[in-house]
């Protein structure tokens, strides 16, 4: 997908100062945070310093460097909200079918509870544009 990057989408303005966030873990290239609305225990977002709208610019655009600083970043939020011993959930919600609702690259690092089925409510539902 090959969306312009919006400079102030929510998380371009925390990365700025603009906005306030709740900061977990931060590194030269990634900044991670809580969620506000969070839908486990422990729910945190962990999104690179760069100008990236989504997982596939992120994979076309960063450098080898950018990619695996951030998969640590990722691990390591889990480490440091507590929830990598029991086990956890990473999610990215990329473009319009994927749920994205920010346009700017971010992992979900989700856990601290049972988290049930991986897409919930939607198992058993029919996919859009189907019949029944
Ligand atoms: P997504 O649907 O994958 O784009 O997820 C966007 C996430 O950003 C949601 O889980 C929101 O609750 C979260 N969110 C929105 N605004 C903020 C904010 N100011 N600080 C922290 N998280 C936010």
């Amino acid at each position: 997908m090959n969306r312009p990057y919006d400079p102030d989408n929510l998380f371009a303005r925390i990365l700025d100062g603009r906005l306030p966030a709740s900061v977990i873990d931060e590194d030269a290239t990634n900044l991670s945070f809580t969620d506000i609305n969070p839908q486990a225990p422990q729910h945190h977002l962990v999104i690179p310093r760069g100008s990236y709208t989504d997982l596939s610019d992120f994979a076309a655009r960063g450098s080898d460097a950018e990619l695996a600083a951030w998969v640590r970043a990722l691990a390591r939020v889990a480490e440091k909200s507590g929830v990598a011993d029991a086990g956890y959930r990473v999610i990215v919600n990329s473009g319009g079918d994927g749920g994205q609702e920010v346009p700017h690259l971010h992992g979900h690092v989700l856990g601290g509870a049972p988290l049930g089925a991986m897409l919930g409510a939607l198992l058993g539902a029919s996919p859009r544009g189907t019949a029944g």
